[in-house]
Order: structure tokens, then C-alpha cells, then sequence
């Protein structure tokens, strides 16, 4: 029967191209984990810092540490495309020790006396020593805890997350702040909200870019803020891209922008000159604002 015979064919043809395909992925995960451990060892890794600027009078808050791993050859890779990796590999709860060591350092030297705030991984969060870890690191750099913020995102908490809460009141304890990093993005539950300890909310980029494209998103908005604020935590906006995002944000009194329209992320020698930013906020502080006043 020709047709069956043909049908057989292609699919033992799809399956194998279904099969090279997961091959060939597979075998570029191994290859990214192989080039990811060395990139530990060789000190490939680099700190940018995104500033977080305080949404009435516009000066600097506090700054984001952002990974950057400079490969030797494809040049700078993204942490959307090696996170995930880091994260199946395990990798990633080395990563993040080396980051928070690295923030601390610029945070004792470099970046001396300036807000940082430093992403966490859902793995890193989990393991034992975590908080032990930290504490060290705090004393051998001689950071002050109070300049440095954690960001945790809702993955890493599960329902009634014993665990984490206790996890999240011995930071406290140290003297550090707790973000709620890419709120809007997983579950949302609002208990969240009034269960763990966080100063912070940061709202997701998705919410600020529907803010001009869909109706609903300023009525979410606005309760997100008006919610947080009654807890009495801080709202950050994150990806601030345009004036009128910044405009409606500064209205509904969203605590602090961060985004390209106030700064991409920068080196710590950039920062120690500091001379984009001015420029960038001077276009904030033309807006028409006399409202407020
Ligand atoms: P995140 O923590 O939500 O960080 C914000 C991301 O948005 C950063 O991407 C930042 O560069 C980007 N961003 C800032 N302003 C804008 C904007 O106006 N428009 C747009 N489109 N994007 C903006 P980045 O640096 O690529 O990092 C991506 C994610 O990777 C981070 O999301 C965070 O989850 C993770 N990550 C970055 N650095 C670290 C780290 O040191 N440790 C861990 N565990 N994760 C990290
Ligand atoms: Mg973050
Ligand atoms: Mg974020
Ligand atoms: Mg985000």
C-alpha cells in the first residue's frame, strides 16, 4: 500500500528530524553549561547597575545590579539566554554568590554609600546556607546591610511557605530590604502582599507597557499602587520606556521609575562620573507639572 508506506516514511523522517533537533539543543546546553563554569573560574563575569530614580524629586534611589557575562568569543550574552541554563545546571547558586559578593564590594567601594539592590535565584533562595552566606559576605566586605535590597520573585514562595517566610525574617533581622521583583508576573496572589515582608513592590515592565494599550491596565495600575502604598511598601515601575508611561506613574504616585528613559544599566566607572542621567531627567523635569505644586 503506497500510501501507508509513504505516511511510515515521513514519519519515521519527522521523527527523525525531531530527534536531531533535541540533539543538537541538548548539545548546545552543554556546551553554554561547560562555557558558563568556565566563565566562573576565568572571571567573565561583569556587574552592570540600572538606576531606580525617586519618582517626585528625580534624584537617584538606588541602583539594580544586572549580570553580564562578557564571552570570549560571541561577546556580551544576555541573562534571559543563560540564566535558565545556570538554573537546570545548579550553576546559578555560585553565580549568585559571586554577584552579591561583587555588589557588596562595589557597594563598600566604588558605589560607597549608594542604594544597591541585587536579584536572587529561585535555587539560590532555597539552599540552607543561604542566609549564613549572605551574613558572611556582608561582614568580610564590610558592607553596611541597609544599602543593600534583595529581589525575590512570587516563584520562589509557595503557598504558605513556612520556610520562606522565616528565610525572609532573618534578612530583615541582618538589617537588608526584601522587593517583590516582576510583580504582575506569576500567581499575583495579593495575600502575598500582606504575608511576607517586602518594603518593595516592583511592578513587572508588562503592566507599564499596557498602560497605553489597554484600558484595564490603568485601573490595575492604580489599584496596584493604591494597595501597596496602604501596606506601606514602596512601588517601583520597571522598563519606564516613555514620557507619558513616567507621566502617568508620577501622577498616581508610584514612588520610583526605573527604565531606558531614565538610563540603561551602567559600569560602575560610568556611574562614578554620572553624566547621561542629568540629561535624561532633565527631559522628566520639563514636563508641565505645576499641578502638584
Ligand atoms: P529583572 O530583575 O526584572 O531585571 C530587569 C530587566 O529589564 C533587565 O534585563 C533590564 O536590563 C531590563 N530593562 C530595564 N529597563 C528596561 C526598559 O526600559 N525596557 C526593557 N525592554 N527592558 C528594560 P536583564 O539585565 O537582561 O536581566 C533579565 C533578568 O535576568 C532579570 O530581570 C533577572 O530576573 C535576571 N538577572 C539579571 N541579573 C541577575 C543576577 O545577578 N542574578 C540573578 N539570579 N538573576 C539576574
Ligand atoms: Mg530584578
Ligand atoms: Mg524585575
Ligand atoms: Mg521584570
Amino acid at each position: 500500500d503506497i500510501a501507508l508506506y509513504h505516511s511510515k516514511k515521513t514519519g519515521r523522517n519527522i521523527s527523525n528530524i525531531y530527534r536531531t533537533g533535541l540533539n543538537q539543543l541538548m548539545e548546545k546546553r552543554r556546551a553554554l553549561q561547560a562555557d558558563l563554569e568556565k566563565a566562573l573560574e576565568e572571571d567573565e563575569f561583569e556587574l552592570y547597575y540600572q538606576p531606580r530614580i525617586n519618582a517626585k524629586s528625580l534624584e537617584i534611589d538606588s541602583y539594580e545590579a544586572l549580570l553580564r557575562w562578557n564571552h570570549p568569543q560571541k561577546g556580551l550574552v544576555s541573562p534571559a539566554e543563560f540564566i535558565p541554563v545556570a538554573e537546570a545546571s545548579g550553576l546559578i547558586v555560585d553565580i549568585d554568590n559571586w554577584v552579591f559578593k561583587r555588589a557588596c564590594r562595589d557597594a563598600a567601594e566604588g558605589l560607597k554609600g549608594k542604594h544597591l539592590s541585587i536579584n536572587v535565584s529561585p535555587l539560590g533562595f532555597q539552599q540552607r546556607d543561604f542566609v549564613k552566606t549572605i551574613e558572611e559576605t556582608l561582614e568580610k566586605t564590610g558592607t553596611d546591610p541597609s544599602q543593600i535590597e534583595l529581589e525575590l520573585t512570587e516563584s520562589m514562595l509557595i503557598e504558605d511557605d513556612e520556610r520562606g517566610l522565616a528565610v525572609m525574617k532573618q534578612l530583615k533581622r541582618l538589617g537588608l530590604s526584601l522587593a517583590l521583583d516582576d510583580f504582575g508576573t506569576g500567581y499575583s496572589s495579593l495575600s502575598y502582599l500582606s504575608k511576607y515582608p517586602f518594603d518593595t513592590i516592583k511592578i513587572d515592565r508588562n503592566f507599564v507597557v499596557a498602560l497605553g494599550q489597554e484600558k484595564s491596565a490603568v485601573a490595575i495600575m492604580k489599584v496596584i499602587i493604591g494597595l501597596g502604598k496602604g501596606l506601606g511598601m514602596d512601588i517601583v515601575a520597571e522598563g519606564v520606556e516613555t514620557v507619558e508611561e513616567a507621566a502617568f506613574l508620577r501622577e498616581n504616585e508610584c514612588d520610583q521609575l526605573q527604565g531606558y528613559l531614565i538610563s540603561r544599566p551602567m559600569t560602575v566607572e560610568e556611574i562614578m562620573h554620572e553624566v547621561p542621567l542629568d540629561i535624561r531627567c532633565s527631559i522628566l523635569r520639563a514636563e508641565p507639572d505645576d499641578k502638584t505644586d
